[in-house]
Order: C-alpha cells, then sequence, then structure tokens
C-alpha cells in the first residue's frame, strides 16, 4: 500500500483527484461495495487510479464494507455508496465498480452519460458476452469495453442464495417501495485513506 502511494502522488487525501488543467465537466462518485478483498482493492487502485487521471475527470473513490458476518449484500451497499457519497461532494455522475473489475482499455471513459451506463459491458469472465433487459443502456463500442475480472473463489458469506430469484422475480412489484427510498443501516465509521474512503456500515440482516 505505501508503494502505492508513492506511485500515485497527485491524488488527494481521500481517494479523489481534479485534473489542474482543465474544469471537468462531471463531478464522479465511484462506489465499490467491500468486505475482506484487500487484496483486490489494492490491484484495483494500482490499476483505477492511474486511468482515471489520463480520463481527466474529476472523482472521488468510496469503498463500501458491510461489517459483520451477515450474508453479503451487495445492492444495499451500493445504496449506501450512493447516500453517503451525496453527504460529501456535489456529485453529478455515480459508477458502481465491484473490487475485482479492471478496465482493459483507457477510452472505456468512466462518466455518466444521458441513460444508465454499462460500462463493463464486456466481460472476460462471460466470454465479453453480457445480457440486460429492462430499461435503455447505453454501451461504449464492445473493444473499449472490455474488461478484465480476477478470477477468485466464491466468498464467504457469499454463497448462491436461492432467495435472489424470489427477490428477482418479484421486483417489478417491489422496486418502488424497496431499496434506496426504504434504505436503513447504521454508519460505524469513515476511514480517509489516501488512495480511497473507507465507510464502514451495518446493513443488518437479510429479511427472514
Ligand atoms: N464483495 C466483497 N466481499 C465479499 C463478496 C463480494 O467485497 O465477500 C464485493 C466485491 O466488490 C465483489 C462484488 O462484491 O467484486 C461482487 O461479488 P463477487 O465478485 O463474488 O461476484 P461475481 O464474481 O460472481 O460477479
Ligand atoms: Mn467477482
Amino acid at each position: 500500500m505505501e508503494q502505492l502511494v508513492e506511485l500515485n502522488t497527485y491524488v488527494e487525501f481521500g481517494g479523489h483527484y481534479k485534473p489542474p488543467d482543465c474544469i471537468p465537466l462531471q463531478r464522479i462518485a465511484i462506489i465499490i461495495p467491500f468486505r475482506n478483498r484487500e487484496h483486490h482493492l489494492r490491484h484495483w487502485l494500482y490499476y483505477l487510479h492511474p486511468i482515471l487521471r489520463r480520463q481527466q475527470g474529476e472523482y472521488g473513490i468510496y469503498v463500501i464494507e458491510q461489517a459483520g458476518e451477515n450474508t453479503f449484500n451487495r445492492a444495499k451497499l451500493l445504496n449506501v455508496g450512493f447516500v453517503e457519497a451525496s453527504k460529501e461532494n456535489n456529485y453529478d455522475c455515480f459508477i458502481f465498480s465491484d473490487v475485482d473489475i479492471v478496465p482493459e482499455n483507457d477510452r472505456n471513459l468512466y462518466r455518466c452519460s444521458q441513460n444508465p451506463r454499462h460500462l463493463a459491458c464486456a466481460m472476460d469472465k462471460f466470454g465479453y458476452k453480457v445480457t440486460l433487459s429492462g430499461m435503455s443502456v447505453d454501451r461504449p463500442d464492445r473493444n473499449i469495453g472490455r474488461t478484465k475480472m480476477i478470477r477468485h473463489q466464491r466468498d464467504k458469506g457469499n454463497e448462491v442464495n436461492e432467495k435472489n430469484y424470489v427477490v428477482y422475480n418479484r421486483m417489478k412489484y417491489t422496486r418502488n417501495q424497496d431499496g434506496y427510498i426504504s434504505l436503513k443501516y447504521s454508519l460505524i465509521k469513515i476511514e480517509k485513506n489516501q488512495l480511497f474512503t473507507k465507510i464502514t456500515v451495518d446493513i443488518g440482516k437479510p429479511p427472514s
């Protein structure tokens, strides 16, 4: 981590960056759901800070850590990240990234567009093919959207969850009441590191 900090001295404390020689069009919050993946985080920071700097965006990195051993809830952590980052800065754009996802091409701009934008549209793990349905989604060109996912084992607390299918199937009825709008959590700690801000939260147990 010390070496990483030395390599990225342009990053301001807390993992913020602002290009010195242009006025950025968007303030970008990058939100990463997290628990017990320190090695992936180091890898992500190593690759992403230089890419993001070259893209000349103004950005802040938020690592949202789920405290405790309960079932990992990635989506809830993303909602927490949105709320907590918004308290810190007047962000115009929110990017949700897994900790193990690294773009292969600098031209895959970490920016928002008119519609939600699927940045990792061509992931190696899925043979660079991804299917999505529902709303209209913008994507970069497939070559630009190539993405590396670090290979890993399933984590403890993130086992295949049969309930996901039930929740997913009900989503069209529940999405207006369940999610960001009903979000409850308690903030445990905000820790400013040189290359990122880590926000640790208790998000409770999944409903039974
Ligand atoms: N994650 C984490 N700790 C865990 C489980 C998941 O930090 O114990 C985060 C991490 O950002 C990870 C993301 O949630 O990249 C998605 O989980 P995972 O990588 O297991 O999903 P998959 O590889 O199946 O896409
Ligand atoms: Mn993964």
